[in-house]
């Protein structure tokens, strides 16, 4: 990892973004906090001394605005930490589930991390230790018993892993990984997560700067390869 990585980070002005943000601007990283509300951006940017930018994931041209903008101020992209999601049908079953929920998720967790994906893949391809990062979910893995819990977040997070999986086949020079980073007491996590928002990041942090990249392609919880 190159001595002052540069760093993307959607959905960072608060929850395990924001955390994550903060720790790597510690460890030296030259962090960008991605948001859709660039006041919320600018303000958590400044708390942390580091770059920020506005990016609604959604939408394409605010996706180009966002890489174009980094890549003026930065050059390349070193990490591109997918973290932003929704979690619209929390305590629903499939019974409940709505089509136009569904695709509502799919639009912000798969879609538009595929979207940014696309747009960062030229500024990651001058990074010299280029890694993508996909914050996904307990919820998305299979190789549990089938719970009933949120069915359009669950389905979005199988997607993004299998999204992962995609990117390391087309784009091999990227250390490309999902992560799960636990229960954690956020807006989306709710109060009752046993964990913190810093360490729900840890992982996030250590695929960012350390993890080697041999665990290229794997789904990883504290800091250890899990079944997808
Ligand atoms: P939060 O709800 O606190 O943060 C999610 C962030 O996503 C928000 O800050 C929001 O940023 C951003 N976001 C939502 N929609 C968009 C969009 N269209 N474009 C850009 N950004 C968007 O969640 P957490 O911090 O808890 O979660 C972070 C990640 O961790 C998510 O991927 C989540 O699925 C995953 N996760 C969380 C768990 C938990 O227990 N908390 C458990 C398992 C996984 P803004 O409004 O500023 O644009």
């Amino acid at each position: 990892m190159k001595s002052q990585p540069i760093i993307l980070i959607t959905g960072a002005t608060r929850g395990i973004g924001y955390a994550a943000a903060r720790i790597l601007t510690t460890r030296g990283a030259k962090v960008i906090i991605g948001s859709r509300d660039a006041g919320r951006a600018e303000s958590a940017a400044n708390e942390l001394g580091c770059d920020w930018v506005q990016i609604d994931i959604t939408d394409q041209a605010s996706v180009d605005a966002a890489v174009a903008t980094v890549k003026d101020r930065h050059g390349r992209l070193d990490v591109l930490a997918n973290n932003s999601a929704i979690l619209l049908d929390h305590y629903e079953n499939l019974t409940e589930l709505k089509p136009e929920i569904l695709r509502e998720t799919l639009e912000t967790n798969v879609i538009g991390t595929l979207r940014l994906t696309q747009a960062a893949l030229p500024l990651l391809a001058s990074s010299s230790d280029p890694r993508i990062i996909n914050v996904s979910s307990g919820a998305g893995q299979l190789d549990g018993e089938p719970q009933a819990w949120a069915p359009a977040y669950s389905i979005s997070k199988t997607a993004l892993n299998m999204l992962t999986q995609q990117i390391v086949a087309s784009a091999p020079e990227i250390m490309t990984n999902s992560m799960s980073p636990g229960w954690v007491r956020t807006e989306m996590g709710g109060e009752d997560a046993p964990l913190t928002p810093e360490q729900g990041a840890d992982t996030l942090v250590w695929l960012a700067l350390d993890a080697p990249r041999t665990l290229q392609g794997c789904f990883v919880k504290e800091r250890k390869v899990i079944p997808w």
